[in-house]
């Protein structure tokens, strides 16, 4: 049943009326340099800030025992962030209404060489219609949507009838960890909406994604004597170049995929990070090599897993020096399977109501090839997880930005997806 019109009305002024607080509230967040590792003040930031609005608050640890238990988890490393999970809950005074998980994650990826940026990257800068800065729109704009969604409902006297989680994560650009964590922490809702910088789309489908480390070990020797050494950096290319090939192997079976089909290329192979070697003059013995590959829906975590390393296995043994020192790999953050969200469903209708009465259009739906945290809610909760969210620029690149009049439709247009999902009541005096 579509919201009542006067309503509908009242709750795109409060946005409306709200924004000039919600882009002051994004910027407070850009500030915090919430990398992997470092995101506990940001969370304290988002405690608080939950905290004075009222809602039950809950921050637990990721507890790397559980994890390891659940196949979707990531491979936990060093590296691996210690920052708590923080959920705040709303319980109606009348459970009425639709339950809802509303989610965002405030870990951001390094911001790279800060010269390369036009602007400081953790100080947010408004330029026309644009907020920029690291993270801004990969997501901390998404967590202050859910919030001030919520907000304007409650400056309208009004509150969802129904529980509400909201969830602050961490660790979803590494592994996944964060949200798994509240799944198996136990909360459930009928639907989850994750504003994630889709570009006012729905996403329909999304790629899995495996992280993995190779590693290559050569004899370090002096350069004049070179070809009695072995050069890891050069091995190290040579293992690229074959799993290049994989890459163009698994692409070929796009045909299999509805959502992936007519995408060009949809498998992407990331050299990420690269190290290795000593000295310029010393042949080098080492070389390590950080990896991400993209994984079909459907496609087995475990099996994609073994054939890289079948793959790598049987190409060192065509090799005259790997084969002496086979290379290792080492699995170390995202082990995800993708998803599809089926189509058909109530939340979807709900939100593509909401789009509309915003957007004056319908709802469009896409393909993505990046991680989604909504992969937990979609395979493992198994509910409609909506990836919704503003336009953004520059993610996970130089000049990070948010576009602010998109951030206050997608947000308007949370608000109106809320009052009809959960529908509304009245604050208690
Ligand atoms: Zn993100």
């Amino acid at each position: 049943m579509a919201l009542d019109p006067k309503l509908r009305d009242d709750i795109i002024a409060a946005v409306d009326k709200s924004f000039d607080a919600q882009i002051k509230f994004t910027q407070d967040m850009v500030r915090h340099v919430s990398t992997r590792g470092n995101e506990h003040t940001m969370q304290d930031f988002m405690f608080r800030a939950m905290q004075s609005r009222g809602y039950t608050m809950e921050r637990f640890e990721m507890d790397r025992e559980a994890l390891a238990r659940h196949p979707g988890s990531g491979a936990w490393d060093d590296l691996h962030s210690h920052a708590p999970v923080v959920v705040g809950i709303h319980r109606p005074r009348e459970e009425k209404g639709r339950s809802l998980i509303l989610q965002g994650h405030v870990d951001v990826v390094p911001e790279g060489p800060v010269n390369m940026w036009a602007t400081p990257p953790y100080e947010p800068v408004i330029d026309g219609d644009w907020m920029q800065g690291r993270g801004a729109g990969d997501m901390k704009a998404g967590c202050a949507s859910n919030i001030f969604a919520l907000d304007a409902l409650k400056s309208l006297g009004l509150q969802p009838a129904a529980t509400v989680y909201l969830q602050s994560v961490v660790e979803e650009e590494s592994t996944g960890d964060g949200a798994l964590m509240t799944h198996l922490r136990g909360y459930r809702a009928q639907a989850a909406l994750v504003s994630e910088p889709s570009a006012e789309t729905l996403t329909r489908a999304n790629i899995g994604v495996i992280w993995f480390q190779l590693e290559v070990r050569g004899v370090p020797v002096h350069v004049q004597r070179m070809g009695t050494g072995a050069n890891a950096i050069d091995a190290a290319y040579r293992v690229i170049g074959e799993l290049r090939e994989l890459e163009k192997d698994w692409n070929q079976k796009k045909g299999d995929s509805e959502y992936f089909r007519n995408i060009e290329k949809p498998v992407n192979l990331n050299i990420g990070k690269i190290a290795g070697g000593d000295w310029a003059s010393s042949v080098p013995s080492w070389c390590k090599v950080d990896c991400r590959i993209s994984i079909l829906p459907g496609t087995n975590v475990e099996v994609a897993k073994r054939e890289i390393v079948d793959r790598v296995a049987a190409f060192t043994r065509g090799d005259a020096f790997l084969s002496n020192i086979p290379p290792t790999i080492t699995f170390n953050g995202f082990q995800a399977e993708g998803f599809v969200l089926k189509p058909g469903s109530d939340a979807e209708a709900v939100l593509g109501r909401a789009h509309e009465s915003v957007f004056g259009k319908r709802l469009e739906t896409v393909t993505s090839l990046a991680y989604l945290d909504s992969r937990v809610y979609v395979l493992f909760d198994d509910i409609p997880a909506l990836n919704y969210g503003a336009i953004s620029r520059g993610v996970h690149g130089f000049d990070e930005g948010v576009n602010l009049p998109s951030l206050k439709k997608v947000t308007t247009a949370a608000a109106l997806f809320i009052a009809e999902w959960c529908g509304v009541e009245k604050i208690a005096d």
